[in-house]
C-alpha cells in the first residue's frame, strides 16, 4: 500500500510497460547500434511537412493551445465526410480511451474485451472500478460470437481492437457488422482502429458508415502509427456528437499541444509520406514473412505495421538474445504468447538486422 493509500483498485494495476527505450539499452549494454522494433512507431520518422509545421508552431509555445483542436477536427471531418461535432481529439487515442471510461463507466459495470488485446482498455476499466471481462481469442483473432455471449445486463462497453494489437489480425467485415447489429443499443462498442490505414485488400470494415445507424459506436484512430507522430501525442475518437459533448467535459482542457495540432494538420496533407510508408511496410512484411517461413516459423496474418512470429522457443530467452545484439522487440510471454515475438516492421536495414540477429538467437541452444 502507498503511504496515503491509493484507491483499492490500484492494487491490481501495474505501471504500463513500454517497449524498451533505445537510450536505456545503449546504457545497459554499452553498445551504440540499437534497432527498436518494439512499439509500432513509424521507422521512417514523421512526415517532413509535419516536422516543418511543428517547428514553425514553436514560436507560439508560450500560448495555450485551443482546447478542442478545432482545425484538426474540421480537417478530419472534411476528409472523413462527417461532422466536426462527431470528432474528439485526444492526447493520443490512449487519452480518448480514458475519457470514455472516465465519462461512461460506473463502478461494478462490466467491459468485454479480447484476451489478448491492447492493455490500456483493462487498466482504465479497473481505475474506474469497472470489471474487465476477458474473452479468449480464436487463432489470434477476436471471437466475436463469444464476445456477444459475454455481454450481460451489467455490460457497459465492448472493445474490439481491429486490427488487433498484439496479434495484427482483423475480424471479417461482415461478421463485425453483424456483431454491431446484435450488441444491445445501450452497450458502447469501441472499435480501436489505431492501425486502420494498414488494412490490406478489401478488408476495410468501413466502420464510419455504421455510425449513423449505431449511436452506441465509437471509432478510435491515431496519428502515432502511420503518421509517425507518436511522441507528439495526438489521436482521435469519432462518435455521436452528444457523446463528444460529454467527453469534452471530462478531458483536460489543453490536452493536445500546439505542435501536435500543427503536425497533425500538415501530416494529413502529406500523401506522399503515407504512400511511401505503406509501400515500404508491405515490402518489409513480405520479407519478414518469407524469412520466417524459411526458418520454419509461423506467424499471424497481419494488417498492421508489426508481425507476431512464433519462434517455437521461450520468447523471453530469444528477446534477451536479441537485446544483446542491439535489437529491441516485444516478447510474447507477457502477452499470453510465451513462444511468440511481436516485431514492428522496420526499414529494409532494420528488418535485415532483425532476421540476422534472430537466426543467431535461435541457433544458440
Ligand atoms: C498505439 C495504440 C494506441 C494508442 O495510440 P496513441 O499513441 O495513444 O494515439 C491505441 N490502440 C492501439 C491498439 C495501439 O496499438
Amino acid at each position: 500500500m502507498s503511504v496515503l493509500g491509493a484507491r483499492k483498485q490500484f492494487e491490481e494495476i501495474a505501471v504500463y510497460s513500454p517497449g524498451k527505450p533505445i537510450e536505456e539499452l545503449k546504457r545497459e549494454m554499452g553498445i551504440t547500434e540499437v534497432v527498436k522494433m518494439a512499439s509500432n512507431e513509424n521507422p521512417f520518422g514523421a512526415s517532413p511537412k509535419a516536422l516543418e509545421a511543428m517547428k514553425e508552431e514553436l514560436t507560439q509555445l508560450h500560448y495555450y493551445p485551443e482546447i478542442t483542436s478545432p482545425l484538426v477536427r474540421e480537417k478530419l471531418a472534411n476528409r472523413l465526410g462527417i461532422s466536426p461535432d462527431a470528432v474528439v481529439v485526444g492526447n493520443g487515442s490512449d487519452e480518448v480511451i480514458r475519457m470514455l471510461t472516465r465519462t461512461y463507466l460506473s463502478p461494478g459495470e462490466e467491459v468485454v474485451m479480447a484476451s489478448v488485446t491492447f492493455p490500456r482498455y483493462k487498466t482504465n476499466v479497473i481505475i474506474e472500478g469497472g470489471i474487465p471481462v476477458d474473452v479468449a481469442m480464436k487463432d489470434g483473432a477476436h471471437d466475436l460470437e463469444a464476445m456477444l455471449q459475454a455481454i450481460t445486463s451489467r455490460t457497459k462497453m465492448v472493445f474490439v481492437c481491429n486490427p488487433n494489437n498484439p496479434t495484427g489480425t482483423i475480424v471479417d467485415k461482415q461478421e463485425l457488422q453483424m456483431f454491431i447489429e446484435r450488441v444491445p443499443k445501450d452497450v458502447m462498442v469501441i472499435l480501436d482502429e489505431a492501425y486502420y490505414e494498414f488494412i490490406r485488400g478489401d478488408n476495410d470494415p468501413n466502420s464510419l458508415a455504421l455510425l449513423d445507424k449505431h449511436t452506441n459506436l465509437v471509432i478510435l484512430r491515431t496519428f502515432s502509427k502511420i503518421y509517425g507522430l507518436a511522441s507528439a501525442r495526438i489521436g482521435y475518437g469519432i462518435m455521436h456528437p452528444e457523446m463528444v459533448a460529454e467527453l469534452l467535459k471530462s478531458k483536460e482542457p489543453f490536452n493536445v499541444n500546439r505542435m501536435a495540432q500543427a503536425g497533425a494538420l500538415a501530416a494529413l496533407d502529406d500523401e506522399a509520406f503515407l504512400h511511401m510508408t505503406l509501400e515500404e511496410n508491405n515490402r518489409g512484411r513480405m520479407y519478414l514473412e518469407e524469412e520466417a517461413e524459411a526458418l520454419g516459423l509461423s506467424y499471424f496474418d497481419t494488417h498492421t505495421n508489426f508481425i507476431m512470429i512464433d519462434v517455437k522457443m521461450d520468447a523471453e530467452l530469444v528477446y534477451n538474445r536479441l537485446l544483446e545484439q542491439g535489437v529491441i522487440i516485444r516478447p510474447g510471454h507477457m502477452m499470453g504468447y510465451p513462444t511468440m515475438l511481436r516485431v514492428t516492421i522496420g526499414t529494409k536495414e532494420q528488418n535485415e538486422k532483425f532476421v540476422e540477429s534472430l537466426k543467431k538467437a535461435l541457433a544458440v541452444s
